[in-house]
């Protein structure tokens, strides 16, 4: 077991906010994890697990107890002559476990290429790209609840999945810590390329094959994302709106290039990036705070940024894109201190 003090996490936001933690304590097992939350001075104190704060946005320092898990490994668990099913240590780096499936010929989760973060966030978060979600391959999450200490094992059903939700997100439920994932993955993969500008991308590619999908994602994702380690950034700051199909018709007739994707029935999806655009935001800098030239639905530091600085952009991109469009748009990055 880790345990720091007054510890710097620059390195364990993708924003790269210079912002401690009063303690940092990282553990290497479940019994090491089952030592700390049946500790009293962690029970007293505020805490909150994190991955690799690819998603989260600290505003000021935490004066608590942060949490990391160096739970690893990769095993297979079941093997049929379909699929397999992998036991994965929350603290994998996803994109490692990518690498790893499709090395092997396993299919299932090579859209999700290149996602920042670890295997444990990526399940909580229900990870999403080119027309896949992880929920997809999820067959259960272990996970140990916070106040009880008690060890459960959640079905996919049982995880709630939702458009980048779970019951793990969801502030009303018992905190939860997960420790491993499991996923199903395909021996006999069928490739999803039908999304964005994917199928144009393998083009380029002499066939179809579970590498070829995952270039052609790491391909578009460098030259549309900004690389963290060089512009700090969390991805998509926004979560797409979903609006009564009702709304978006009466838009659309002041707005004939709105775009949108179905959302179940009455509902659409509008992308975040367009109104942000319309509203003039994309490419400016606000001192310190930059949003993305190529993308405007991602916020980025441009030097020195803090927290508070960029939490001030959103709400006045926010702000804009409610007057307006009468849409609201919610951050998809969680907000701490
Ligand atoms: C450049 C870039 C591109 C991105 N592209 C995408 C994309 O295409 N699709 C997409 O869906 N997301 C994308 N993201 C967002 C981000 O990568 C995902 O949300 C990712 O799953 C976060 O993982 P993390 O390990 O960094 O989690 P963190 O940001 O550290 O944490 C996320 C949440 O999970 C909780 N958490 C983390 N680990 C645990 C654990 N073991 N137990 C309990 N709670 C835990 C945290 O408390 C927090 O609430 C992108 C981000 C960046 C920077």
């Amino acid at each position: 077991m880790r345990i720091e003090e007054n510890y710097s996490l620059e390195k364990h936001n993708t924003f790269h906010l210079p912002v401690k933690t009063r303690w940092f304590m990282e553990y290497a097992s479940e019994e090491e994890l089952g030592r700390i939350l049946r500790d009293e001075y962690f029970q007293e104190c505020l805490s909150l697990h994190i991955g690799g704060g690819s998603n989260l946005l600290f505003i000021n320092d935490f004066n608590g107890i942060i949490l990391h898990s160096q739970i690893k490994g990769i095993s297979v668990a079941e093997e049929t002559d379909d699929s397999v099913l992998l036991r994965i240590g929350a603290a994998e780096k996803w994109d490692d476990v990518v690498a790893y499936a499709v090395s092997k010929g396993w299919g299932g989760i090579e859209n999700l290429s290149l996602i920042p973060g670890e295997a444990g966030a990526a399940a909580i978060q229900n990870i999403g790209a080119y027309g896949a979600e992880i929920k997809d391959v999820i067959e259960a999450v272990e996970a140990y609840n916070q106040l009880s200490f008690e060890k459960r094992t959640f079905t996919n059903e049982e995880c709630l999945y939702g458009y980048r939700s779970s019951y793990f997100k969801n502030e009303h439920n018992d905190p939860y810590i997960v420790t491993y994932i499991y996923i199903r993955l395909s021996k006999r993969p069928q490739f999803s390329v039908g999304y964005g500008n994917l199928k144009e991308e393998l083009a380029k590619y002499p066939e179809v094959t579970l590498q070829a999908v995952r270039d052609a994602v790491i391909s578009i994702r460098r030259q549309k994302l900004p690389d963290p380690d060089e512009l700090g950034n969390a991805g998509s700051f926004f979560i797409n709106p979903v609006v009564p199909a009702a709304q978006y018709e009466k838009l659309k007739e002041q707005y004939p290039e709105m775009p949108s994707y179905p959302a179940g029935e009455g509902k659409v999806k509008v992308p975040a990036g367009w109104l942000i655009e319309q509203c003039g935001f994309k490419g400016k800098s606000h001192g310190p705070v930059g949003v993305y030239e190529k993308q405007a639905l991602i916020l980025v530091n441009l030097g020195d940024a803090r927290g508070h600085e960029i939490a001030l952009v959103a709400e006045s991109i926010r702000t804009a894109v409610n007057d307006r469009f009468g849409i609201e748009i919610m951050p998809e990055v969680k907000y701490v201190g």
